[in-house]
């Protein structure tokens, strides 16, 4: 049993990866948010993932590797489009479904026949991939269900105890997971958006499609394409609920909705002005490539300053609109309010 986490910095890069090839759990800096690293060569390691997450077994991880080179290692019979997915955005926030090898345990995949793998461009997450000399399993380092950490103290707050080590590398520039792509069954399907944007994937791959579950819950039968889309995430504590539109109309809104709250403390997350009284205001981004930035991190600190409803602002203006409202409106167990 781990009692303590140990809390790292770049210089432990060499400890870290030992941590990791002899079984151990490692949370590390990414581009996108803060990965719970393990070998993703050891069934027990991966095992231990999800009982320090209480992430459902069934929910396969992503494997992270140093060099778009080392993807063979995990994957067989990449196709055209995915080479061209790879050649293009890798290093980065991309992750491409791929046909899996089998040396990639099956614990990692959840008995699956393909493999979620990604090359970051985050120089820690790298060096602890060449530090353990093994592809990195990892999901995101919170508790299942809850926003994914930014920085090494949300990771604390989530796992001290339950793992063996956090690296600390300041934020995470992207904010959001990585963009997930399937390009096992014919084509590309966008499963889920996020910092490589859906035009983006368009200039390479012109007949990419979307998930029809990026912006709707599954109906109670479905089964889904990505294990993950079935299970609450990215939630608070607090209550959320979204308010979707231009500047005027969406504050309208909120004044009202806090003026009649009768659940607890409010706060609000800001794409527009601060002009709320009586509510904890954080600021999420007047962008949506900012307010991915911020958005866990402001999820957060929500839960810590004690407030219970909050109210999102929100208006789809760039290309990482649909990485934003993908996690907004699971946060707020699609409770969307459009005026
Ligand atoms: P996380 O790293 O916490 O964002 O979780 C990884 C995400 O990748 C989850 O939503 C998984 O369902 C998804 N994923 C991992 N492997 C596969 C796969 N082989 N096929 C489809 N989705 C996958
Ligand atoms: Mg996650």
């Amino acid at each position: 049993m781990i009692v303590e986490t140990k809390l790292l910095t770049m210089e432990n890069i060499t400890d870290a990866g030992e941590i990791i090839r002899r079984g151990g759990l490692v949370a590390f800096p990414t581009e996108t948010v803060y990965g719970l690293g393990a070998s993703a060569y050891d069934d027990d390691a991966a095992r231990k993932i999800y009982a320090a997450k209480g992430r459902p077994s069934d929910n396969p991880l992503i494997v992270h590797v140093a060099s778009k080179e080392e993807i063979s290692a995990a994957a067989r019979d990449i196709s055209q489009d995915a080479k061209r997915l790879i050649d293009a955005f890798m290093p980065g926030p991309l992750t491409l479904i791929l046909h899996k090898k089998s040396v990639i345990s099956d614990g990692v995949t959840a008995g699956l026949d393909t493999v979620a793998v990604r090359c970051p461009s985050h120089g820690t997450a790298r060096a602890l991939i060449r530090a353990a000399g093994v592809p990195i399993a990892a999901p995101s380092a919170n508790i299942s269900g809850k926003p994914s950490p930014t920085t090494a103290r949300d990771v604390m707050e989530d796992m001290n105890g339950r793992i063996d080590a956090v690296i600390d590398g300041g934020c995470c520039e992207v904010g959001v997971e990585s963009t997930i792509v399937d390009t096992t069954r014919g084509g590309c399907v966008l499963l889920r958006p996020g910092g490589i944007t859906f035009e983006m994937l368009r200039t390479v791959a012109p007949d990419i499609r979307k998930d029809k579950n990026i912006l709707l819950p599954l109906a109670a039968d479905e089964k889904p394409v990505s294990p993950g889309m079935k299970y609450r995430h990215y939630a608070p504590d607090a209550e959320v609920t979204v308010i979707e539109g231009g500047r005027e109309a969406v504050q309208r809104k909120i004044k009202e909705l806090i003026s009649r709250n009768q659940n607890g403390k409010c706060g609000v997350l800001l794409m527009y002005d601060a002009v709320y009284d009586d509510a904890v205001m954080i600021n999420g981004g007047s962008t949506n490539a900012e307010y991915a930035r911020n958005l866990f991190a402001a999820l957060r600190e929500f839960d810590r300053l004690g407030v219970q409803t909050v109210f999102a602002e929100f208006d789809e203006n760039d290309g990482c609109g649909l990485a934003v409202r993908n996690r907004l409106y699971k946060a707020a167990a699609y409770k969307v309010i459009r005026v």
